[in-house]
């Protein structure tokens, strides 16, 4: 190894020595990588291709110790961090410049204890590799909606999909956590244990120190639920969204039903005609007793004459893995989203304008509906902010080539801003990008000064500062 120079918290730089950079490497379980070794370009890429970063050091760790040595080396020296789990977040915050990037990738076991409804899950496992082993027990933990998604930045974010409205959000879920904090301590959150750093964790993203362990409660689930597509025709699409939302008003919480509006890839069910041609999907999921689930969707089933619909019985780790072919890594992603306590007909008439000027033929939108449990749940039981019945709008511009990099972010920047005057004023950190640093404080709401001061306590220094950033309260 031979000296670094690498970029400091303060954006500088800092020459580390040889010495001080093999005495880290021999402290750990894992590897330490730099850009000579092989895996370093594979540690660095994430999912999102608009990002293209190249950390000076990166510790792929084995286990909670080889964390603790990696925030101490990183805290003694004053180093950028970056903190990767499943590498999924769209602002890119899991890989820095120059800095130190602890890696969390190769850390992917889960535990399950199907008596007590229990498991353990070490921070790079992802949404596929938990339900893998909860679902050989007919058990499940409310996630998301793409099976690629890491665990870990998913839960501290907050975490919201299929089966949200009937067991909450991810962190409604989560029972404790073990954290290396910024002073390079191994400590245990949970209700009873740093409850304040277990509160933040709860929704406060990546700013409190790094998860090295989640315990989650079970619920038990499938392992078929419902689910499935029903496809229509653009042209109806004010329609069907319109009745999308009357339809939810009286929905029970087994029942989720998004709503994605984009060009229609050429899926096998769907005739060849309609390919490349705009549509309005509603994909939905009863994760209850399948026959309650035929009556629960005929509503939302009902509405015009789809172009196809395909709502069946189907494997819950089937139907968790439904969006992964239209969500691969690769491609340049940006986003922009909103909270909506209720989709509103201008809004609706927002949408619409906006599909029909897709910018290309991946770029789409779509429109999230959390509640039911995860809505009976305090505003301030923990940081997550939105606890009413809403619905998400998530902007996905998602195309190739750099040169349309420019069109594709005014599309969904344009939407944003037209939609703005109808949103509820909260937003889901996990789908903000990375120039969205003016809004963190409003994302929060009331939630925000109290992360402030948790945020003081536990990282006075900001060393968790690569995240959708909650500075320390001001002495
Ligand atoms: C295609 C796609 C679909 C998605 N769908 C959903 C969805 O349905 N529901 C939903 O809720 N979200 C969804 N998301 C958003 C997702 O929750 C966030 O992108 C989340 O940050 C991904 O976690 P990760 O571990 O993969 O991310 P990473 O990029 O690895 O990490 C993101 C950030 O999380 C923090 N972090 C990571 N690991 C740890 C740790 N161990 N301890 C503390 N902080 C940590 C760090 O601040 C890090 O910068 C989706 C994202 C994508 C790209």
């Amino acid at each position: 190894m031979n000296d670094l120079s690498l970029t400091t918290l303060e954006s500088g730089k800092a020459t580390l020595s040889a010495t001080a950079i093999d005495a880290l490497g021999a402290q750990l379980r894992g590897s330490l990588l730099t850009e000579s070794d092989a895996p370093y370009d594979e540690a660095r890429t994430i999912w999102n291709a608009m990002i293209d970063r190249r950390p000076g050091l990166i510790v792929r760790c084995a286990g909670a110790a080889d964390v603790v040595s990696a925030v101490r080396f990183a805290r003694d020296n004053r180093l950028l961090v970056a903190v990767r789990g499943g590498g999924h977040n769209i602002a890119g915050s899991a890989v820095c410049d120059g800095g130190l990037m602890i890696d969390l990738s190769q850390m992917k076991s889960v535990r399950v204890d199907a008596a007590a409804q229990r498991a353990w899950v070490e921070p790079g496992a992802t949404l596929a590799d938990l339900d893998k082993e909860t679902q050989a027990f007919g058990l499940a933990v409310p996630t998301g909606i793409n099976s690629t998604t890491g665990i870990a930045g998913l839960t501290v974010g907050g975490g919201f999909g299929w089966i949200t409205r009937k067991f909450g959000l991810t962190i409604d879920n989560l029972l404790s956590a073990d954290v290396v904090t910024a002073d390079g301590e191994l400590v245990r959150a949970s209700l009873t244990e740093s409850p304040d750093l277990f509160w933040a964790l709860r929704g406060g993203g990546g700013n409190f120190g790094v998860v090295t362990a989640f315990e989650f409660r079970l619920h038990k689930v499938g392992p078929e639920v419902l689910a499935g597509l029903v496809v229509h025709p653009f042209s109806d699409a004010e329609t069907v969204l319109k009745q999308y939302r009357e339809a939810l008003g009286s929905a029970p919480d087994e029942l989720t039903c998004w709503a994605v509006m984009r060009q229609a890839p050429p899926l096998p069910f769907l005739p060849a005609e309609w390919h490349g041609k705009e549509i309005v999907v509603l994909a939905m999921c009863y994760c209850g007793d399948i026959q309650a689930g035929e009556a629960a969707t005929a509503r939302l089933r009902a509405i015009r004459k789809p172009i196809a619909d395909v709502v069946g019985p189907a494997p819950f780790t089937a139907w968790q893995q439904a969006f992964d072919p239209l969500l691969t890594p690769g491609a340049r992603n940006y986003w922009k989203s909103h909270d909506f306590t209720d989709l509103s007909d201008e809004t609706i008439q927002i949408l619409l304008g906006a599909v029909r000027n897709l910018p290309g033929p991946e770029c789409e939108i779509f429109v999230g509906h959390v509640g039911g449990a995860s809505g009976r749940v305090a505003v301030d039981a923990t940081a997550f902010p939105q606890r009413s019945s809403h619905f998400v709008m998530n902007v996905h511009a998602r195309w190739r080539e750099a040169a349309s990099d420019q069109a594709c972010i005014d599309w969904a920047r344009g939407l944003y801003k037209a939609t703005k005057p109808y949103a509820a004023g909260t937003a889901y950190i996990n789908f903000m990008p990375e120039d969205e640093t003016d809004r963190i404080e409003a994302a929060y709401g009331t939630n925000y000064q109290r992360l402030t001061e948790v945020k003081r306590r536990y990282d006075p220094l900001n060393l968790f500062r690569m995240n959708q950033n909650v500075k320390p309260k001001a002495a």
